[in-house]
């Protein structure tokens, strides 16, 4: 693991309370998608605070992007609610296991929230770089329609690659084009599919022993929480 430092290049308010961060890349920092790195957050603290994002970026693109939900009075989302372009961002990374690795099989990923971030790094490069054709699906789990993002991004890559679909699930709300209810009660058992779940404890958690009933075997189910 490096420390690196990053100049903020672009900063979008995607959905309520989300923001995507676009930063300069240093040419010495490769990563596989779906790993994350941990921001240094300055404070007046004795020991240095850090917190973990995922790379919503795929290793193929010339910048790096995160995809982040502010909590109110949280260390880090202060940090990132007052950030603007130009700043300086320090991290040390690349870190983590939640990549896929294997090509035989069909790929199945489940997110709620900001849990899209380290997933669509992964679909894009199966798609854009590895030209993977196997059918890769995303059932995205957001409360209400103000908290949808990125459905264009999903939009494109449906129309681009034939092997890829989305579907996008409200818990809290109805909408035409979505399905109705929490991500867990649309899962669906599939064979020779590798799971990719992230998200919130108890979210994961759900749908992994929901998977495990559905006799998916846990080598095919890999995870990461926020
Ligand atoms: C591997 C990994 C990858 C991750 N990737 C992402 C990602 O891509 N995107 C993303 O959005 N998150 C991600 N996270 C979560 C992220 O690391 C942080 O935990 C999250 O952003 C909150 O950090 P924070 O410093 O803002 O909140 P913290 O300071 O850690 O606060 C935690 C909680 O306490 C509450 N709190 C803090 N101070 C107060 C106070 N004074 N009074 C009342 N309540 C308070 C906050 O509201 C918050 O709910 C990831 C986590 C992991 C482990």
């Amino acid at each position: 693991m490096k420390d690196f430092s990053v100049t903020i290049t672009k900063k979008t308010n995607i959905a309520d309370r989300v923001f995507e961060i676009q930063t300069t890349k240093p040419q010495d920092f490769t990563f596989q998608a779906g790993q994350f790195v941990q921001w240094y957050i300055p404070g007046e603290e004795e020991r240095p605070i850090f917190r973990s994002y995922s790379l919503s970026s795929a290793p193929h693109d010339t910048y790096i992007e995160f995809c982040i939900k502010l909590l109110p009075g949280g260390k880090a989302s202060t940090m990132i609610e007052q950030a603007a372009v130009g700043d300086t961002l320090n991290f040390r990374g690349p870190n983590g296991r939640f990549t896929n690795t294997q090509t035989e099989h069909n790929l199945s990923f489940i997110a709620t929230g900001t849990g899209i971030a380290p997933i669509i790094g992964i679909i894009r490069d199966e798609l854009e770089y590895k030209k993977n054709t196997h059918n890769i699906h995303v059932l995205f789990g957001v409360r209400t329609t103000a908290d949808i993002f990125w459905q264009q991004k999903f939009q494109e890559l449906t129309t681009q690659y034939p092997n890829f679909t989305y579907h996008i699930c409200l818990s809290q709300d109805e909408h035409e084009q979505c399905k109705k209810g929490r991500v867990t009660t649309h899962i669906e058992s599939k064979p020779h599919t590798n799971y990719f779940l992230c998200g919130n404890r108890d979210m994961v958690m759900e749908v992994r022993n929901t998977l495990i009933e559905k006799n998916i075997p846990t080598t095919n189910i890999h995870f990461e929480i926020f």
